[in-house]
């Protein structure tokens, strides 16, 4: 559900882009690799399955070597994409085999990150937390949609998952890896939603502190599930519902960003945009996540790693300055004093 997000963002058409091997459209030091296509789900809001087909994996060899490829083309990293990225293997292996690739692709020399996107909540393979927390170039970062939080909600969207199983999974994450960040999306306006189911979303975003949510209004796509059910909240009431819930994420991420001042962070230099350095922590994604606006007297190269040490933090972004070398290992120090 993700997907068509991200791709609106780089302008590249869903049909006709991602039938290809890669997206081409990003800058040099990060690529966009698709594990698999098509989905099994009957998520009831979704258009996915009828346009794309079931699962289909590509081979853990392809996609390594696409990977070899792309870190020979200057590519640092990578972001797994799929319609649903943990069921990836079933279909050709017999088993959940993101574990396996994961650990094959975080052995290519070269390649220092490596981040997943829109792993599906139910039965979740814990062992893929594992592989993370081992593998210091996978990001500390999962992008999980879970798409709302009411039971009833969910039961009528078909997520296969109840808001307390979810919060299973969410406490077992965190058990694993603390300082994961966890990204989700989540839809307002579903049919037959009410104001407590948003309530309840609401509440469910105060209780998980999530680091990172998208939301999408709901859309009455024609062939989807849910086209049988009456598109009964109103236009205007999505979007109302939208911005009160994003509202509650707005304070939750200023909370969490003001934390972060003093700290230092590894920081991709994605690009310089009017006299400025804009990068990237592993806890971010391109485009869709927190920037770093980073002050730096010295001229940095776009697609370099850097130290940066935050010295402001706002809702989303944060402003951050160099840090050199030696102040690093000594502020580094400090940071492990604190802990
Ligand atoms: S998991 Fe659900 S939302 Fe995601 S692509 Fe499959 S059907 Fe659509």
């Amino acid at each position: 559900m993700e997907l068509p997000f991200l791709l609106k963002k780089f302008d590249a058409d869903y049909k006709a882009e991602l039938i290809g091997e890669r997206l081409l459209s990003t800058p040099q030091h990060y690529a966009y690799l698709k594990i698999s296509e098509g989905c099994n789900r009957t998520c009831a809001f979704c258009a996915i399955p009828l346009m794309r087909g079931q699962h289909t994996s590509k081979p853990i060899e392809s996609i390594v070597w696409e990977a070899e490829n792309l870190v020979r083309m200057g590519v640092k990293e990578i972001m797994l994409i799929a319609q649903e990225l943990t069921y990836y293997g079933l279909d050709i292996y017999r088993k959940r085999a993101l574990p396996d690739l994961l650990n094959r692709l975080a052995d290519i020399n070269g390649l220092e990150w490596i981040r997943l996107h829109s792993a599906y909540p139910s039965k979740f393979p814990l062992e893929v937390i594992d592989v993370i927390r081992e593998r210091s170039n996978i990001c500390k970062y999962l992008d999980m949609p879970l798409q709302h939080a009411s039971d009833d909600m969910l039961r009528c969207m078909r997520r296969q998952i109840t808001r307390a199983e979810m919060n299973d999974l969410i406490h077992a994450i965190r058990d694993k890896i603390p300082e994961i960040c966890l990204r989700t999306t989540l839809i307002a306006g579903f049919p037959g939603e009410k104001q407590k189911d948003v309530e309840e979303l609401k509440e469910f975003l105060q209780e998980h502190r999530f680091d990172r949510v998208g939301i999408f209004t709901y859309s009455h796509e024609e062939g989807t599930g849910a086209f049988d059910l009456e598109d009964d909240v109103l236009p205007k009431e999505k979007e109302k519902r939208a911005q009160e819930i994003m509202e509650v994420q707005q304070e939750i991420s200023y909370e969490k960003n003001q934390k972060k001042i003093g700290r230092i962070f590894k920081t991709i230099v994605d690009k310089k945009e009017a006299g400025r350095y804009i990068g990237r922590t592993e806890f971010d994604s391109a485009e869709v996540d927190n920037e770093v606006i980073i002050r730096s007297a010295e001229p940095l190269t776009v697609g370099e790693f850097v130290q940066v040490k935050i010295t402001q933090a706002y809702d989303f972004d944060l402003e951050a300055e160099l840090v050199q070398e030696g102040i690093m290992e000594t502020e580094q120090k400090k940071q492990f004093a604190v802990r």
